[in-house]
C-alpha cells in the first residue's frame, strides 16, 4: 500500500532508528540524523522520518521496504523486521516501516549479497561481464579476483572492473591483479606467462608502483614450492612495499610451513587453508597478526582443513570464505554453499558462516559498507524461502536478489 505520505527522504547514508529498532552490529560513522518518529495510521504504528521537508526533493529514488523477512547476517539471527531502501542503500531496519512500494517477503529469509573472496575471472578462457552478471543473477553480489589466470594485460582488465562496478546487473569487482612469483613458480607453466614475474627487488617496487597506478587494491604473492619461489628478502620487500601504498597482501599457499614462514614477514591473509596440521604456534600467530584465513578449496583435504578451520575458528581467527571458482560459473552458489557447509563441520554456527561469507568476505575486499543489513550499508540484499540450516542448500535456491538497491532477480 501507496503511503508517501508518511515517507519522507533524506540522502544521508547512515541513520539510526536506535536500540529497539535492530538488534547489535555496529552502524558506520552516521553524519547529522533527521529523527525518527512514530505515528499511528489505521490503528497501527509506523516510523517516519521527523523532517517533512526533505519530501520536496523529487530527485530521490523511491523508498521499497522488504517488509516481513527474518534477517541473518553477523548482527540478526532470524529476527524479522522491515528494510527500507532507497538510492542504493539500506536507510533503515525496523518495525513497521513505510515507503513508496512494499515488497512482502513474509516466510523469507533475508540476507546480505553473498561475497566470494577467492574467485578467478579472468582465466585462460578470457573474461567478460557475463562471469560476472552470473555470479550476480546467483546472489553472490560481490567477489574479489585473487589472481588474474590470464595472459592478458592488467590494464585491459581495469576497464571490465569499471564496466562491472558501474552495472547492478554485474557483482562488484574487487581485484588483485596478477599475483608474484618467480620464474617456474606457481602458475608460470607452459601456457605463458599468468602473473608478474620477479627477478629481482627492483622488479617488484616497479610492479606494485604500476598496479597502484592501475588501481589495483591488494596485492598477491605465490609460493608453492621449496626450490622455485621467491626468497624471503623478495618476500618482506613485496610486503613492506604493498603496505607502504595501503595495499593489503594474500598468499598462495597450500601447506602450514609456506604460511608460517609468510606470516613472520607480515602477510595479511592466506588464500588457501592448508592441507596439512596448522600448528598451535601457527595459530596463535596469525589470531596476534590479524592474519586472516581463507577457506578456499576446504572440499578437498576437508578432515584436515576442518580441523584446522576449527582450531583456527577457537583461537579467534578471521575466517573469510571462498571458492576459488575459476571456471562452470553457474555453480557458483553451490560451490560458495560447500565451503559454508564445511565451516558449520568445523563447529561455526549457520549464523557465524553466514557472517564469515558476507561481513568478514567484504572487510577483506575493503568494501566496508557492504556485507550486513544495517542503515548506512550497500542494499546488496537476498532472499530464500524458509531458514538456511548447515547444509546451506537454500542459498541455491534464491529467489530474490537486490545488487545496489536495483532488482535484479525476483
Ligand atoms: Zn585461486
Amino acid at each position: 500500500m501507496k503511503r508517501t505520505l508518511f515517507f519522507l527522504l533524506s540522502l544521508v547514508l547512515a541513520l539510526s532508528l536506535g536500540p529497539a529498532a535492530y538488534a547489535g552490529g555496529e552502524t558506520p560513522e552516521s553524519a547529522e540524523l533527521p529523527p525518527f518518529e512514530t505515528v499511528t495510521f489505521d490503528g497501527e504504528e509506523y516510523v517516519r522520518l521527523r523532517d517533512v521537508r526533505a519530501w520536496a526533493d523529487a530527485s530521490a529514488g523511491e523508498a521499497v521496504v522488504l517488509r516481513g523477512a527474518g534477517i541473518l547476517d553477523a548482527s540478526h539471527n532470524g529476527e524479522v523486521m522491515d528494510v527500507l531502501v532507497r538510492d542504493g542503500y539500506i536507510v533503515a531496519v525496523g518495525e513497521n516501516l513505510i515507503g513508496d512500494r512494499v515488497i512482502d517477503l513474509t516466510g523469507y529469509t533475508l540476507l546480505p549479497g553473498l561475497i566470494d573472496s577467492h574467485v578467478h575471472v579472468a582465466g585462460s578462457s578470457g573474461y567478460g561481464i557475463e562471469n560476472l552478471t552470473t555470479w550476480a543473477r546467483h546472489g553472490i553480489t560481490s567477489v574479489r579476483e585473487e589472481g588474474m589466470l590470464s595472459t592478458s594485460g592488467e590494464m585491459e582488465f581495469i576497464d571490465l572492473i569499471e564496466e562491472a562496478n558501474a552495472d547492478p546487473q554485474s557483482a562488484y569487482l574487487v581485484s588483485c591483479g596478477k599475483y608474484f612469483d618467480v620464474p617456474g613458480g606457481y602458475g608460470m607453466g607452459p601456457t605463458g606467462n599468468m602473473g608478474v614475474v620477479i627477478e629481482s627487488g627492483g622488479d617488484i617496487i616497479a610492479e606494485i608502483d604500476l598496479k597502484a597506478e592501475l588501481g589495483y587494491p591488494q596485492i598477491k604473492l605465490g609460493i608453492n614450492s621449496d626450490t622455485n619461489r621467491m626468497s624471503p628478502e623478495q618476500f618482506v620487500t613485496a610486503i613492506d612495499y604493498a603496505h607502504e601504498n595501503g595495499m593489503p597482501v594474500a598468499a598462495h599457499i597450500n601447506y602450514a610451513r609456506y604460511l608460517e614462514e609468510l606470516v613472520g614477514y607480515g602477510l595479511d591473509e592466506a588464500a588457501h587453508t592448508p592441507s596439512d596440521e596448522m600448528s598451535g604456534d601457527l595459530i596463535d600467530g596469525m589470531v596476534a597478526n590479524d592474519v586472516r584465513m581463507n577457506t578456499s578449496g576446504a572440499e578437498n583435504y576437508e578432515e584436515q582443513k576442518v580441523a584446522n578451520l576449527k582450531a583456527f575458528y577457537e583461537a579467534g581467527g578471521f575466517i573469510t570464505v571462498g571458492t576459488d571458482l575459476m571456471r562452470n560459473y553457474d555453480s557458483c552458489m553451490t560451490a560458495l554453499s560447500s565451503e559454508m557447509a564445511v565451516l558449520a563441520k568445523a563447529g561455526l554456527s549457520v549464523q557465524e558462516v553466514i557472517a564469515c561469507a558476507t561481513h568478514n568476505n567484504a572487510l577483506a575486499l575493503g568494501i566496508e559498507d557492504t556485507g550486513d543489513i544495517l542503515p548506512g550499508y550497500q542494499a546488496d540484499i537476498v532472499a530464500v524461502k524458509g531458514e538456511v540450516d548447515e547444509s546451506f542448500a537454500a542459498l541455491s535456491e534464491i529467489s530474490f536478489v537486490m545488487n545496489d538497491g536495483v532488482l535484479i532477480v525476483g
